[in-house]
């Protein structure tokens, strides 16, 4: 339980995290500690630097875009959860939030570090997917975004660069729309054993009729978040809550663990499916 030796650094500036990545290789960043740490202790992970951007600043809190609003990387759990912007713009992700762990992991814990270390059995990252966020970089040639849909690449690997910062998340608003979030775990502070983050937009189309949609993915059914485009596409042509939630698990590929087996992952995530599609309304 006591990690390998490594050397300390507090970053005073995102730009001297950067450079700090980039002339150490086996560096790693530092932000809350609840999942870097861990596996340090476990010898899980032995990185000869740890670079501390727990008080950079700019990188916290939460500021309105226009269309969407930008959270800054450090904003820990806590704060995304009593955020009036979030509450006001984006409520499945101040809902999400609170849903993290328990009140110790909220407040150390950051939305930036949940991305970048990609479990997949993470709770913001899937809801960040169905919300279509967009993931800023930085690095030593500037700022890149990443589309949320293509940043997890498999278990605990993003498409970051090794001397990439994530400095910001930009979500597109989305207050109109019903949404649900259902977390299958069996005590409150756990894991997600399945989880499902799904939004409903419903708008009226030049014929007058209801066309309905919905985002809908999945936590821990794969080696990354999932979205669940079998069941978009479903209802999207009508299916009913049943019939689309019978493709839940279409498309994934679930672990079997201690927790539980794939076939039973599969079966949940139906049933967290189907009560999330009947939350939203269908
Ligand atoms: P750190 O541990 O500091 O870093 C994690 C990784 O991300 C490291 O590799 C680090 O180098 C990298 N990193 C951090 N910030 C950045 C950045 N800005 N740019 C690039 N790379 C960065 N999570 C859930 O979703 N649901 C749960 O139910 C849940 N339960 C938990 C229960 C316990 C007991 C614990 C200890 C953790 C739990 N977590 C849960 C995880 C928790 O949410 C973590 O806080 C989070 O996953 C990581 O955030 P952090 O700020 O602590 O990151």
């Amino acid at each position: 339980m006591i990690p390998a030796q490594f050397d300390y650094v507090r970053a005073t500036s995102v730009e001297q995290a950067v450079d700090l990545l980039s002339s150490n290789p086996e560096a790693k960043l530092l932000a809350g500690g609840h999942s870097l740490l861990p596996l340090m202790k476990l010898r899980l992970a032995s990185p000869s630097m740890l670079v501390d951007i727990g008080r950079l600043s700019e990188l916290s809190g939460v500021r309105d875009g226009g269309d969407h609003l930008c959270i800054g990387a450090l904003t820990r759990h806590r704060d995304l959860e009593t955020d009036p912007l979030l509450a006001q713009h984006l409520p499945l992700l101040a809902h999400v939030a609170g849903q993290v762990g328990d009140p110790q992991v909220r407040h150390r814990g950051t939305i930036g570090g949940s991305v970048a270390h990609g479990d997949p059995a993470s709770d913001l990252p899937a809801a960040l997917l169905a919300l279509d966020a967009l993931y800023v970089a930085r690095g030593r040639s500037g700022e890149r975004l990443i589309p949320a849909s293509q940043f997890h690449r498999g278990f605990l690997e993003t498409a970051l660069d090794a001397s990439e910062v994530l400095v910001e998340i930009r979500v597109p608003k989305r207050a109109a729309g019903r949404w649900s979030f259902q977390k299958f775990n069996r005590r409150a502070q756990d894991w997600a054993i399945v989880g499902v983050a799904a939004i409903r937009d419903g708008s009226v189309s030049v014929s007058m009729s209801m066309s309905v949609s919905v985002s809908v993915s999945l936590v821990n059914m794969a080696s990354s978040p999932v979205r669940a485009s079998a069941v978009e596409s479903a209802v999207e042509a009508g299916a009913s809550a049943e019939e689309a939630s019978s493709h839940a698990d279409e498309g994934t590929d679930p672990s079997s663990d201690l927790n539980a087996s794939a076939d039973f992952r599969r079966h949940l995530a139906r049933v967290l499916v189907r009560r999330a599609l009947e939350e939203v309304g269908l």
